[in-house]
């Protein structure tokens, strides 16, 4: 694979964030960072990284790929609704025990870098009474 600067930028935007950047989020970063970077450039270098195991991917509340830089403990989210806020799953939580063995019956291993729960924060519920 070539490495070219406009690909060591989308590294290097990567490595300064937490994760849970979705593609368009890393687009403006990078070219905040540098003008030359093309969007295709960022995706496809992103697809690069997450072969080799250095990236992975996650979905946000609408289903959009975010992406979390390794190695990052697999872990699920949770996010609300109406506020945006956003909460890691994490393997050894009561929630996800929970979740891996509601389908355990069924021999059927959750990934949980793909559990996603979308729902209302009880900030949100306490303030639309829903
Ligand atoms: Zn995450
Ligand atoms: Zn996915
Ligand atoms: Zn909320």
């Amino acid at each position: 694979m070539r490495w070219t600067p406009q690909r060591q930028v989308v590294v290097n935007v990567l490595a300064a964030s937490d994760g849970h950047l979705t593609g368009a989020d890393l687009v403006e970063r990078c070219r905040a960072a540098d003008a030359q970077v093309i969007p295709s450039t960022v995706y496809r270098t992103l697809d690069v990284l997450e072969e080799f195991g250095l990236v992975r991917h996650a979905h946000g509340a609408g289903g959009q790929e975010e992406y979390h830089i390794q190695p990052a403990t697999p872990h699920g989210h949770r996010y609300c609704d109406r506020c945006g806020r956003h909460w890691n799953i994490e393997p050894s939580s009561r929630e996800a025990r929970a979740i891996a063995n509601a389908f355990r019956g069924d021999d059927f291993a959750v990934d949980l870098s793909h559990v996603v729960i979308v729902g209302r924060c009880a900030t949100c519920r306490a303030a639309t009474g829903a």
